[in-house]
């Protein structure tokens, strides 16, 4: 009888194995699929983007006006198809980070300075503040940028023209601090624990008022924590909100402190991409 029943259950396990190796062969399959879509869409994508500013530089004012538009609904794409080959990426632990030795000051600093007339265009207020002049610690430019775009224009998009946008630096204990503050709509209370989850977003049919996918904070989330570090949401409804990042200060040993340079504007148009339209 006990015989019988541990075949039974080896041969359950048995089975019950096969399914799941199945199951996880088709959603490697399907993963490799939306990555090989998701590419391809962005290739093709450039490729009309490219040649539609070019179309812009010979065209008259009248049809100038359809380029932009054209424009900027391509941007508005390509950040919908980066954020989701990131998302996968990120899902499927594809991602490492990249850590370099950097000014993380003097990164964060050109960051807003590269987005300024973007935030400024909208009617709203940028500040910059630092209380260190610089600290050299390693990590990823790239997804620092990724992080800081996606808060900036989240700032921008839900801040009504006249309202302000604040980035501080500040440094505790062995960590860096980076607030991004706005005074604009904020964020309802029941609402704010899942706003770091992946496509949520605070109000039903925003997505038409403001556009966007609720994938942007979760990236945000994920690439801090890549970095050993913490997000976390302040807001008061109706009056503003502050996303505060802490990063832990840590070194390459016996590498060189890297120049920021070449920052990417372009990176910084698809992430704006929503604000640019409605401005
Ligand atoms: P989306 O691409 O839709 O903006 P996010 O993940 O970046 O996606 O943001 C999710 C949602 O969080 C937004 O749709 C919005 O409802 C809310 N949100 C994010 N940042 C702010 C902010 N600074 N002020 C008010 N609401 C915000």
């Amino acid at each position: 009888m006990l015989y019988v029943i541990l075949g039974t259950l080896i041969i359950s396990i048995f089975y019950l194995w096969k399914k799941i190796k199945k199951l996880e062969r088709r959603d490697r399959v399907k993963t490799e699929f939306f990555m090989n879509i998701t590419h391809d869409m962005r290739n093709h994508l450039n490729i009309i983007l490219n040649t539609s500013k070019l179309i812009g530089l010979k065209v008259d004012k009248n049809l100038n006006d359809r380029i932009i538009a054209l424009n900027q609904s391509s941007y508005g794409l390509l950040k919908l198809i980066n954020n989701l080959i990131d998302m996968t990426k990120v899902e499927n632990e594809f991602y490492s980070l990249n850590l370099e030795n950097h000014n993380i000051v003097d990164a964060v600093e050109e960051i807003v300075q590269s987005v300024s007339c973007f935030i400024k265009d909208k009617g709203i207020d940028i500040i910059f503040d630092t209380e260190i002049e610089e600290k050299i610690m390693a990590f990823d430019k790239e997804k620092i940028e990724r992080i800081m775009l996606n808060l900036l224009s989240n700032g921008a998009k839900f801040t009504p023209s006249g309202g302000r946008i604040e980035v501080n630096i500040y440094e505790k204990s062995s960590e860096i601090l980076i607030s991004v503050k706005d005074n604009g709509v904020g964020i309802e209370k029941e609402k704010q624990k899942y706003i770091f989850e992946r496509y949520k977003q605070v109000k039903e049919g925003e997505v038409y008022e403001y556009g966007g996918s609720g994938i942007g904070l979760s990236l945000v989330k994920s690439f801090v924590e890549m970095h050993g570090g913490r997000v976390t949401l302040c807001s008061d409804y109706g009056r503003g909100s502050e996303f505060l990042i802490s990063l832990p200060c840590k070194i390459i040993n016996n590498e060189e402190c890297r120049n920021i340079n070449n920052f990417n504007v372009e990176m910084a148009k698809v992430e704006f991409s929503e604000v640019i339209n409605k401005s």
